[in-house]
Parts: C-alpha cells; structure tokens; sequence
C-alpha cells in the first residue's frame, strides 16, 4: 500500500456539479482512498467570468454532501495555498518566466479566426494542430504586430514522443509536434493556459495521482513535457471513461436535471454514488451505498474503458 499517496479535485465551477463530474470525483476519491492517500482540493477557475466563487462553494457543500471529503485546499485552505487558481498568477507567471529563460516561448499573434482558417490539420478532438507561422517571424515583424496586438504565448514543442502508462487505458503516447503542436501557455488576454496551471499546480501542491476524465488524456503528454522542462516530478495518471446521455452525447451543463441541484431532491447520497458506482463496475448491481463503503471496491481493472451510455430511465 503507498502511503503517500495525494490525490485531487480540480473542477471548473462554471456551474452546479453535474453527474459526470461526480462521477470523476468519486473515482478520484475512490482511486486515492484505496491507497490509504489524502484528497486535495484545487478549484480550476482561471476563467474567473464562467467561474463565479458562488459555484466553488456549492460544489464543496455538494462533495460534502455525496460524503467526498478533503484534508486540503478550497476554502479550508492548507499549506500549499491558495487553492483558486485565479489567486495563482504569480506562481504561473515564475514558470512562464524559466521557460522563457530557456528561449522556449514566443509570442503569437493569430487570432482564433486565423487559427480556424489556417489549412492546419485538425487533430482528433477537434483542436487545430497550430501551424508554426508565429515562431517564424522575424524580430521586424514581430515588432510591428506587437503594436497591434496583445499576443498570446506558445511552448515550442521539439519533434520527440512522449510516452507513459495510464491507470486505466495502459500505454499512451504522442508526438508533440505531429500531435499537439506548440501549445498556449498563456492567452492573449493574460490569462494562463490550463495545461501550465494545472502542471504548475499540481507538482507544487505535492499531488502524486492525477485521475480525470479520458478527455484529458491527451493533454497529458503535453503536460508531461513541462514537467520536464520546469524540473517538476510528474505524478501518475489514470483517466477515466466518460459519462454518456441514453442518446450517446456527451453530458453538458444543459443537462440541467443531471445537475446536483435537481438530484438531490430526488435522490440520497447512496442512491446516487450506488448508481454511479454500479455504471463504473464496482457493484455487481444497483444498491445505495456510501462513499467509505466503496473503498474496498475500488480497483482500475473493474472500470470500462468504453464510455458509459447512462441507460433511459435509470434517472427517471
Ligand atoms: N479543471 C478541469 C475540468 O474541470 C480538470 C482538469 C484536470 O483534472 O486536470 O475539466
């Protein structure tokens, strides 16, 4: 058993928690508690518009409530602090810093329609791989369309793979400049981007085990590289498959009655982690239970790897 385990939530409030994060949460906590590990909480709202601080304190009354406990972060707060990553520019802004040290960054000015109408290839998930034209400007241009624009930061990623073993989905690799491509580290807004927060984060508040959706899993190499680059020790990964609506979509906020305002008049804590846990393998059918009773059941080979289409009705 590792002792030292430290797991986390890193939700995005930009509205009530809906099932699919509940369900990411609890295999968080689940993956984490099995190791006898401490549960950290770190609340994702760069985008501090869509991020409100009201929706960061009803999710930590709703894991409260779902029996998801932490020792750290949120408005409990901890050493590490602080927690809201709104509060954590300085700390990106020391990262940006080093890798601008090492001659690894360079302003872009694209903006999102030049992106869009650029004949990039388009990845997998709908991301347009970036072309590159930025890093090759000359020092005259760059200065001349910095006094028209803001621009963004991009990493320059080399021609290398990046390789590791997920938890759950074995051994995953990418090509960062066939597949990622040189990537924001901060918008031209000013805010940071989420593959250096989340990086930065997550190495300095001492998390070791990383477990989110399998959305994210190929954002990983890409963060696996700053890992490198800004000397931090990356922790291990395991994503997990999504949730699905009976109709194969993935759940969103319009979901509204999947959200937890309208489950918890419906349900009980144990209703409802008894039905998530049943989606996710760990009961061999559908019955309440708590979140502690859930511990000794918890093993990465029970959960799917396909997503997880929720069954009409099961929620009516
Ligand atoms: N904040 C991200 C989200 O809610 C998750 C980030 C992560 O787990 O790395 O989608």
């Amino acid at each position: 058993m590792e002792e030292n385990t430290v797991g986390r939530f890193a939700p995005s409030p930009s509205g009530r928690m809906h099932l699919g994060n509940v369900f990411c949460a609890l295999m968080a906590w689940l993956a984490a508690r099995a190791e006898g590990g401490r549960m950290l909480l770190r609340v994702e709202d760069l985008d501090q518009e869509r991020c409100p601080r009201k929706y960061a304190d009803l999710l930590e009354e709703d894991l409260l409530w779902l029996g998801l406990s932490w020792e750290e972060g949120g408005s409990r707060g901890g050493r590490h602090g602080p927690y809201y990553q709104s509060e954590r520019t300085a700390v990106y802004q020391s990262c940006l810093e080093q890798l601008q040290g090492m001659g690894l960054v360079y302003p872009c000015f694209c903006s999102r329609a030049e992106l869009h109408a650029a004949q990039a290839p388009h990845l997998s998930d709908g991301r347009v791989l970036y072309s590159g034209r930025c890093r090759r400007l000359t020092p005259e241009e760059r200065a001349a369309l910095a006094a028209q624009r803001r621009p963004a930061i991009r990493l320059m990623v080399p021609e290398e793979t990046v390789a590791f073993t997920d938890l759950c989905y074995g051994e995953y690799r990418e090509n960062l400049q066939q597949e990622c491509g040189d990537f924001l580290i901060r918008r031209s807004d000013g805010v940071f981007a989420y593959q250096l927060a989340v990086t930065a984060d997550d190495a300095l508040m001492g998390v070791t085990q990383v477990v989110r959706g399998r959305d994210l899993l190929s954002s990983t190499p890409r963060q696996l590289y700053l890992y490198r680059l800004l000397g931090l020790r990356p922790p291990v990964f395991g994503h997990i498959p999504l949730l699905l609506a009976p109709d194969g979509r993935r759940l969103s906020k319009r979901d509204g009655d999947l959200d937890l305002g309208a489950l918890r008049l419906r349900f009980t804590p144990e209703q409802l982690l008894g039905k998530l846990a049943f989606a996710g393998g760990l009961l061999e059918r559908e019955e309440p239970v708590t979140a502690e009773e859930l511990i000794p059941l918890f093993s990465w080979e029970k959960l799917p790897r396909q997503d997880i289409r929720l069954p009409a009705g099961l929620w009516g």
